[in-house]
């Protein structure tokens, strides 16, 4: 078997270092080709003294002349590349077999759909892609016959409980529900009077996953389930009615399907993300992702609650968002991040990312156009109109 190059788009993030971790252990298998970052020059290069890559990316010039000077004199082959376009060409290249799409936020949808344009098999962890522009991403797909494999663990433990031939529809596959967990993040228990003065510290705490900073407080809100809602109606075709959120405090269910005979299938295993991705590296095949077997006497029991809406009011947002259709989706994930990086910041309490999200989006039109003019446009408005409400303080 010939080896597959695989370009990782946020290689220096959680997601991008526990890919580089599968891949070391599947030398034979696999070629980290082209590596993308942002700014963590130090950790980028580090990456590349390893895995060597034809290529690595940087946020720009300044960045790509650090980093091309250390790998010169560290004599790796390493081209060094800058900005929005070399990612986009980078995860399109005739070279790539397939790219992990693990940038967060929306930083993440150009480059993306480009692989999905060049029909590549894309490992999509980048929910915010699908969450903005979903309609126009699953087009891209479909037309140019990609290969679309969720990593996100949800999505994942779903599409391995599906049948294989989902695709032409859930209906007609028996299919009832599909049961997305949440595991009710640090703060499931939290007196919510206590909930107003809680630190970015706390919130990006999680009980069972170690993740990104932007990610971790999406858990806390439960924003992040509900921008995981909408990536399953785009995913699986599934009617939002047919999503139902469970919160399973464990995280060791990593969602299930039921379907017509009463059956439910379910995906389970430690909380660990190298498992989604080795099975997405490796589909149809199975591979070791180096994550142990998981225990089930240690586990002892399996709990499932309905979730509280008074404690989560981002999840009907997004319900609300995808009822709204259009760009709304793109509206709610823009002021969405603006709401964590300004409590990421401490310019905005835990409490006021669900009040400026709502008040954004009901303060923005939504457009019933999907073109990626259309969701561009409406995120820069988003964002444009969250900063407006957090200066003047409307949220806090
Ligand atoms: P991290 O914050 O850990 O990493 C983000 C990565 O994206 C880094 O490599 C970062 O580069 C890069 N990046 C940030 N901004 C830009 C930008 N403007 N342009 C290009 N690259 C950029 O995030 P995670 O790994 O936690 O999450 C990545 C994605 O995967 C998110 O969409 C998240 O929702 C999803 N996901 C994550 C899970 C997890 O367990 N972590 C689980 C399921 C889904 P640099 O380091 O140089 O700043």
């Amino acid at each position: 078997m010939s080896r597959q190059n695989i370009t990782i788009l946020g290689s220096t993030g959680s997601i991008g270092v526990s890919t580089l971790d599968v891949i070391r252990r599947h030398p034979e298998r696999y070629r980290a080709y082209a590596l993308c970052a942002h700014s963590q020059v130090d950790r980028l290069f580090a990456q590349c003294q390893e895995f060597h890559p034809a290529f690595a990316v940087v946020r720009d010039a300044e960045l790509a002349g650090d980093l091309a000077g250390r790998c010169r004199a560290a004599g790796l082959p390493t081209e060094v590349r800058h900005g929005v376009e070399a990612l986009a060409e980078l995860a399109a290249a005739a070279e790539v077999d397939a790219v992990m799409a693990a940038i967060v936020g929306a930083a993440g949808l150009e480059p993306t759909l480009a692989a999905a344009r060049a029909g590549k098999r894309v490992m999509l962890a980048n929910k915010e892609a699908l969450v903005m522009a979903g309609e126009l991403f699953m087009h891209a797909v479909r037309e140019n016959d990609a290969t679309l494999l969720p990593v996100d663990s949800e999505h994942n433990a779903i599409f391995q409980s599906l049948p294989a031939d989902f695709a032409r529809g859930l209906a007609a596959c028996g299919v009832r529900r599909i049961l997305l967990t949440a595991s009710g993040g640090p703060f499931r228990d939290t007196p919510l009077a206590d909930l107003r003065q809680v630190t970015p510290e706390q919130a990006c705490a999680h009980p069972n996953w170690v993740m990104g900073r932007k990610i971790s407080v999406d858990s806390a809100t439960m924003m992040n389930k509900g921008l995981e809602v909408i990536e399953a109606r785009w995913l699986f075709a599934a009617p939002p009615e047919m999503i139902q959120v469970v919160v399973h405090p464990q995280s060791v269910m990593h969602s299930a399907v039921q379907y017509a005979d009463g059956s439910l299938l379910a995906q389970l295993g430690n909380p660990d993300m190298r498992t989604p991705i080795a099975h997405a590296l490796a589909w149809p095949e199975r591979i070791d992702a180096g994550v142990a077997a998981l225990d089930l006497f240690a586990v002892g029991r399996l709990d499932f609650l309905p979730p509280a809406a008074e404690r989560f009011p981002c999840l009907q947002l997004a319900y609300d968002a995808l009822h709204a259709g259009g760009t709304a989706p793109a509206i709610l994930n823009a002021a969405n991040e603006v709401a964590v990086a300004a409590f990421l910041d401490r310019r905005l309490p835990f409490l006021g990312i669900a009040r400026l999200n709502e008040a954004v989006l009901q303060a923005v039109p939504a457009l019933a156009g999907d073109s990626l003019d259309d969701v561009l446009a409406a995120d820069a408005e988003a964002r444009r109109c969250a900063g407006e409400m957090l200066r003047q303080g409307s949220c806090a």
